[in-house]
């Protein structure tokens, strides 16, 4: 029998929206990494460019906390990189008047959720306005109604609003929030979410029963083969299914 850690009960662990995302697709990828603490490399001839993506991504996100934080962005080597980052400068013009907080975590507790959420980029303007920024550094365009629908929109939404007297010593309406997501290889196409007191009400009602569902399941129970939909998209598929992931 495998000893584990069981992490729901440590007064440290805060859900984000990659755990309420991993529970959602797959209740045994949950147990695999957050119970059982088990990584797994993702392997197969789709993924040769996957972590070299991770990288770009991550470099990109590096370049664009220096930018914001007035620092300077270092050398950059890749043709590619150097032309998002083209982008961003003509995208993002720095205004002084405005408060620029770069790879901010927040955490906060209420009732039964433990939530963290870490912002690439929240701009506050000198008239209270609050706007979210998240950098996706992936080929494929996002549109407005899948990232409407992502956990993440949800819970990053959530929980600013629920931290901004905290946060920045005044009050906001819901409405003066906004969650925008950039992809530097569309320069033109910024995706604005809107808020309001109805989505807040809605989304505290689903993060608080998701949660509390998590924090009282059975993980030993669950069932893999429930999940298949999935597998071939995920990184444990080896593990699970003994297939690479270019073998479906
Ligand atoms: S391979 Fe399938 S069953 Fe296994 S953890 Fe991933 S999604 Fe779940």
């Amino acid at each position: 029998m495998v000893k584990v850690l069981d992490i729901r009960k440590l007064e440290y662990f805060y859900y984000s929206q990659n755990s309420i995302n991993t529970f959602i697709k797959c209740l045994f990828k949950f147990r695999l990494k957050y119970l059982e603490n088990l990584s797994w490399k993702r392997e197969g001839s789709v993924e040769e460019n996957y972590y070299e993506n991770i990288k770009q991504g991550l470099d990109f996100h590096l370049i664009c906390e220096r930018y914001f934080a007035g620092i300077p962005l270092g050398k950059l080597n890749d043709d590619d990189l150097v032309k998002k980052v083209n982008s961003l400068k003509d995208t993002f013009k720095i205004d002084k008047k405005n408060d620029y907080l770069v790879e901010y975590e927040v955490k906060m507790t209420k009732g039964a959720m433990r939530l963290q959420a870490k912002y690439d980029l929240i701009i506050v303007t000198p008239d209270k306005k609050i706007q979210i920024w998240d950098w996706k550094t992936e080929n494929r365009k996002l549109s407005i109604e899948e990232m409407k629908k992502r956990i993440q929109t949800l819970v990053y939404m959530y929980v600013l609003s629920e931290n901004v007297e905290n946060m920045f010593g005044f009050e906001c309406k819901k409405e003066d929030i906004t969650m925008n997501f950039w992809q530097p290889q569309y320069e033109n196409s910024i995706i604005t979410i809107e808020y309001s007191k109805e989505a807040h009400i809605q989304n505290e009602k689903y993060l608080s029963k998701i949660i509390k569902n998590i924090n009282s399941y059975d993980f030993y129970s669950a069932n893999a083969k429930l999940y298949s939909s999935h597998c071939k998209f995920c990184e444990f598929n080896y593990l699970c299914n003994n297939q690479k992931i270019y073998e479906q």
